[in-house]
């Protein structure tokens, strides 16, 4: 439910915040980390997933859900600056 919720947030900011978060999904794996708090990601854990050049190859890396909520709620605040929610 939780993960279902991100990618229905992030449906409608990623074309406003191009460079940031794609989609999210469980690990299947235990094999990532956070790249934000640098947290092992456990295998079946809900993380995020950001798409990013590395030299001339397109390269994925992963935030936990805590540093990806965080990025959610800084992102709506700035939105929310130039955006008026009525
Ligand atoms: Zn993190």
């Amino acid at each position: 439910m939780e993960l279902l919720f991100l990618r229905f947030l992030f449906g409608y900011i990623k074309e406003l915040n191009k460079s940031m978060i794609k989609d999210f999904e469980k690990a299947p794996s235990a094999r990532s980390s956070c790249i934000s708090c640098k947290k092992a990601i456990e295998k079946g854990e809900v993380r995020a997933v950001e798409d990013y050049m590395f030299g001339r190859y397109l390269a994925k890396r992963y935030y936990c859900l805590d540093c990806s909520k965080k990025l959610i709620k800084d992102f709506l605040e700035e939105a929310g600056k130039y955006i008026d929610f009525k």
